[in-house]
């Protein structure tokens, strides 16, 4: 494969940004390799700067539900540049937004639009500790829920690829109202709160973890949060940036029939403009300036290019329920076209789906939490990626991490991946 303009943009990058990337796990170290620096996508296909073709299945980590530059989606935003990036005075499509987010998500009254996911989570929790009058909160081993200082405790791909349970830089005096329990463990949930329920503002969860490859929460531990927090006054928090309208278009209350109090949104609800969102009842967010006392501000949110693009993928995945259907539908062709590979070659490695969200482990299963996950033969998996993108599929480069699909993957480019990932898993194995 010929990687000889990446490679120069890599060198060029490393004297400027930190590992020449600004997200860690686009450095392709975690794999052994050097990045790939890309020059356009269309659709499902990613191009690179030396010309190679991939299917691609990171897509932007998630929010590209339509694949890459939608027309029906990035039309008209000319339009809206014309009309100026930013305001910073408020705009009526910020309002049909906020509806749009609203009507689909059953479980919230009010929203308040920020500029990334690690903005919404962080936000949430400040607003649920300020509501409960309480300090500690409770995530789960795997789950990554941003970069904020609080939540940096045991979460998930990037810190699981380079082997960090915390940060460095992260004050123990911050994260120590950070209680964690394994994924999926009930009874740790139960004795946490036993002990120290009456202290815990509230529980933030991925009701499917996507940071530690897809694991599916089980019904009755996701219904144990709820009645949990429930009867401690605590409030529950879905983390539904990766899942949120990709599980179906009321994300996971519809998915799983079960309510939290808030809500956090990115990825998807900016279509690929920088964009988060958190919300909840209109009690909770009452709490949030300028009606309560609790300081979140943000210069660029509610940015006009960013509501446009979202609330045009918003509209679509609304009017247009079958895309979730087909979307369904090919994630099944590769999951069983995955299952068929592995059964194939005489592996007892697992895959896990939820909705469109796909992950090969490279482990046997169960799969439910994060000690399941780090059981995964990683330098197995670094071969299979670099055999996969020599023949042009592009996976996420960490065992890791879920394989994004979109509307615009087609059933070809799906049985390309399952021939090209049997090649590759007879290679790596
Ligand atoms: N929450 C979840 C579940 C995520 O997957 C991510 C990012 O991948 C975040 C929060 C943070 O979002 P962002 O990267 O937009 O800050």
């Amino acid at each position: 494969m010929n990687n000889k303009k990446s490679l120069e943009i890599y060198n060029e990058a490393t004297k400027y940004i930190p590992g020449g990337v600004n997200s860690p796990v686009r450095a392709f170290k975690s794999v052994g390799l050097d990045p790939v620096f890309i020059d356009r996508a269309e659709g499902s296909r990613i191009y690179d700067v030396d010309g190679n073709e991939y299917i691609d299945y990171i897509c932007s980590w998630g929010p590209l539900m339509l694949g890459h530059s939608p027309k029906e989606i990035v039309e008209g935003i000319e339009e809206v540049v014309k009309r100026g990036t930013s305001y910073g005075v408020p705009t009526a499509i910020e309002v049909e937004m906020a509806k749009l987010i609203v009507e689909a998500y059953p479980a919230i009254d009010q929203v308040r639009m920020v500029n990334s996911g690690t903005e919404a989570t962080m936000s949430a929790l400040r607003v649920a500790r300020a509501y409960t009058n309480r300090n500690k909160i409770l995530k789960f081993e795997g789950c990554y829920h941003g970069h904020s200082d609080a939540l940096l405790v045991k979460s998930g791909s990037g810190l699981i690829t380079y082997g960090v349970p915390t940060s460095p830089g992260v004050p123990n005096d911050v994260v120590k109202d950070t209680l964690v329990c394994r994924y999926n463990d009930l009874d740790a949930v139960r004795t946490i709160f036993k002990e120290q329920g009456h202290e815990i503002a509230a529980i933030i969860v991925e009701t499917v973890a996507g940071n530690m490859g897809v694991v599916p929460g089980t019904q009755e531990f996701l219904q144990l949060l709820r009645d949990i927090t429930k009867e401690y006054g605590s409030v529950l928090i879905f983390d539904e940036v990766i899942t949120g309208f990709r599980l179906n278009y009321s994300s996971s209350v519809g998915y799983f029939g079960i309510k939290p109090d808030m809500a956090c949104f990115g990825k998807i609800i900016g279509a690929g403009l920088p964009v988060g969102a958190y919300g909840g009842t209109k009690e909770i967010m009452s709490m949030v300036s300028p009606v309560g006392p609790v300081y979140q501000a943000g210069t660029l949110s509610g940015n006009p290019l960013a509501m446009h693009m979202g609330k045009k993928n918003l509209e679509i995945l609304r009017d247009r329920p079958e895309i979730y259907e087909e979307l369904e539908r090919k994630a099944i062709r590769l999951e069983e076209g995955l299952k068929a590979n592995v059964e194939k070659l005489g592996l007892d490695y697992t895959v896990n789906r939820a909705g469109s969200l796909v992950c090969l482990f490279f482990t046997n299963g169960p799969i439910n939490n994060y000690d399941d996950v780090t059981r995964c033969d990683v330098p197995k998996f670094n071969k299979y990626f670099e055999e996969l993108l020599s023949r042009g599929v592009l996976l996420a480069p960490t065992q890791f991490e879920a394989m994004f699909l979109s509307n615009a993957h087609t059933d070809e480019d799906i049985d390309y991946t399952i021939n090209a990932s049997y090649e590759a898993l007879k290679i790596a194995h």
